[in-house]
């Protein structure tokens, strides 16, 4: 367009603040035009002749530029630039150009007449005559200021916040297009994924995602609810570029521009592993704890019983009758007190791997009936019958006997525990291929479906009761499977439901079927054959310990004395030559070890029989009471049956 089309326009009336340029002739059209846009306050609209010197002026001209009509016309345009683009020669320039090609359109720094700048955007357009020769300009100026101060607020703003985001190293804060392909990435993102930038970006998001969450669909799944819910937070393993697995969380937010189109996702994304091993460790910490109440409830619960019946035998009124009914009672707490706390050392052994099986060849029936034999009286308190089934050959194994007795004396004790007064219960040996197979049956209150599986685990019970009178701490099965694995064989617990009893059922590797007959198992009965008193040292510095077991050994017929400490023992043992010395190792000033080995080193007194007697049976602390020369090595509170083995031994 040669001509502005505004020249065609009807004649407007004249309005005020309007000149004209006394050097130029005023033609028809060109009248109309100012008179058009005299009034025009937003736009400096005004004609240049075509040496560029100013030839018209309008309101908008004088509010944007200052300059009265009469101050302006005839100056040369030259005067809105800086003067640095006057140096330039740029609105020569301008003016060159629009004659070449008819319009030229700048955005940039103009000046006022007081000399401050605005931005302006200005457009100049050529004009020529019917001939085609030129004729001047026709330029229109806007201010622009306030816009661009606003882009620039906003591209500072932007910018700011692009390198704080940028620059966050806590979070991964990144952005997905609309088709989940990573767009940015912060140094946060490579810190916690592993990847730089370059490598990442163009990338599909579900990189980010282990295999079993990628097969179930999750990161489309994601998208789709943070398209459908605006945002979507999700916690989850991810995985980083060196493969390793980190605990996620990560918001996801649908971005969409102003006309509601999606424009692409940001992502936030968090690494939890650190607060999620803390949690994994305070909820260890939680059941320790409640570990720790109940195992001192466990272990308090015993003792009432035998004060109960150590007061009963103190009383001097008491009928033996009585007493002997008392003294049962209190042994049977500490048997149950002593395998509590067998079973909790040893579950704690297995776990750190520290038992070792003493495998000898054993015949598992054998092993049955003396499990039986030792749950015998508290089946008979609950009225339960135990039927045994074995076969009429040998069963034989290499186990460590007292691990396999362990075992069944847990399912035994369970099958007693867990089933009402006046029950079954059915424990069967047989051989099957090349296992031994162990059953043991009862019909009492059965296992939950839902629990079931979870029964072999530490510390857990199908059913917290709150009188817990039954319970017990739930490490028996644990440990029970332990020992199981450790011998090459595996348990299974099923039941039909609550009240349909329980079964269990122990496969353990078997022997060969051709095997060295078993050793006829020497019981070492006492009293058979009058035999002299053997001379008996009981050393302790428990004094009720010491002089318990003097009384115990006095009963048998011994003949005992006994030390509170290390030297009174050493002075009794040269004079009394025992055969016999039953020695506590945890003592003051002398300890057993230091006096078993004056013991062996004095040629009156080294060939009697050391026992030692010890809170600790640890192989460790069986090794050190081996080199010291004791004989044997007996675990507090010492069963009165080892101690009588231990005096038939002393004589065979
Ligand atoms: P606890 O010391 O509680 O007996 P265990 O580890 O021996 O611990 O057993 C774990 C849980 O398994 C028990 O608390 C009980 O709920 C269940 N359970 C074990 N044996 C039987 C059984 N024969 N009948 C029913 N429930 C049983």
């Amino acid at each position: 367009m040669r001509r502005c089309s505004a020249f065609g326009m009807p004649e407007p009336t004249k309005r005020p603040g309007f000149t004209d340029a006394p050097a130029v002739t005023p033609s028809g059209p060109e009248e109309r035009f100012r008179q058009l846009v005299s009034g025009v306050a937003d736009y400096a609209i005004f004609l240049l002749d075509s040496s560029g010197r100013v030839k018209s002026w309008n309101d908008g001209a004088q509010r944007l530029k200052q300059y009265t009509t009469e101050e302006i016309l005839g100056r040369h345009f030259s005067v809105f630039y800086p003067r640095e683009m006057v140096d330039r020669k740029f609105p020569d320039m301008e003016l060159e150009v629009a004659a070449r090609v008819g319009r030229f359109e700048d955005e940039g720094w103009r000046v006022r007449k007081d000399g401050t700048l605005f931005w302006a955007n200005v457009v100049i357009t050529a004009l020529r005559d019917d001939r085609g020769s030129l004729t001047g300009f026709l330029k229109i100026t806007r201010d622009l200021t306030d816009r661009r101060r606003a882009e620039e607020q906003l591209r500072q703003s932007e910018e700011r916040f692009r390198l704080l985001v940028e620059g966050v190293v806590d979070y991964a804060i990144f952005m997905l297009d609309p088709a989940g392909n990573v767009a940015s990435w912060n140094v946060g993102a490579e810190r916690i994924k592993g990847y730089r930038a370059e490598e990442i970006m163009g990338r599909h998001f579900s990189t980010f995602y282990p295999p079993e969450a990628i097969a179930e669909g999750k990161p489309a799944r994601v998208l789709r609810q943070a398209l459908e819910q605006g945002r979507v937070e999700d916690e989850g393993w991810r995985i980083r570029k060196d493969g390793k697995r980190f605990w996620a969380n990560a918001v996801i937010t649908a971005l969409r521009g102003a006309d509601g189109t999606l424009r692409g996702f940001a992502k936030v994304t968090r690494d939890l592993t650190e607060r999620r091993r803390v949690d994994a460790l305070r909820e260890a910490d939680r059941q320790k704890n409640e570990f720790l109440a109940l195992l001192a409830h466990e272990l308090r619960n015993p003792l009432a019983p035998i004060r109960t019946a150590l007061h009963v035998i103190g009383q001097t009124r008491t009928d033996p009758g009585e007493a002997i009914r008392a003294q049962a009672i209190a042994e049977r707490q500490v048997r149950h007190m002593a395998r509590l706390l067998d079973d909790l050392l040893d579950v704690v052994r297995v776990g750190e791997g520290r038992i070792e099986l003493k495998r000898e060849d054993v015949d598992l029936r054998d092993l049955v009936h003396r499990a039986v034999d030792a749950v015998g009286s508290a089946a008979q308190e609950r009225r339960h019958s135990i039927e045994v089934d074995l076969p009429r050959e040998p069963i034989s194994l290499s186990a460590d006997p007292t691990r396999i007795e362990q075992i069944l004396g847990n399912l035994l004790g369970n099958a007693i525990k867990y089933t009402d007064v006046g029950g079954k219960i059915r424990v069967r040996a047989a051989r099957d291929g090349d296992d031994a197979v162990l059953e043991i049956v009862d019909n009492g209150i059965g296992i939950d479906r839902k629990a079931l599986p979870r029964i072999f685990d530490l510390f857990v019970q199908a059913e917290r009761r709150l009188d817990r009178s039954v319970g017990g701490m739930g490490i028996g099965l644990t440990l029970v499977r332990r020992l199981v694995e450790l011998h090459g064989g595996t348990i299974e617990a099923s039941s039909a439901g609550a009240r349909m009893g329980s079964r269990f059922v122990v496969r353990l590797p078997a022997k060969s079927r051709i095997e060295p007959p078993f050793p006829a198992a020497g019981t070492g009965e006492l009293g058979e054959t009058v035999a002299p008193p053997v001379r008996v040292l009981v050393v302790d510095d428990n004094v009720d310990a010491a002089e318990s077991l003097m009384m115990m050994m006095k009963i048998l017929g011994q003949d005992v004395r006994v030390a509170f400490d290390g030297r009174s023992a050493l002075d009794i043992a040269a004079e009394f030559r025992p055969e016999l010395v039953f020695l506590d190792i945890g003592m003051p000033e002398m300890d057993g070890y230091e006096v078993a080995r004056r013991i062996r080193g004095e040629p009156l007194t080294r060939d009697a029989r050391l026992v030692a007697l010890t809170g600790w049976g640890q192989h460790e602390d069986r090794e050190l009471s081996r080199q010291a020369g004791f004989d044997e090595h007996l675990v507090k509170p010492a069963d009165p049956a080892a101690l009588e083995r231990a005096l038939a031994e002393t004589r065979p």
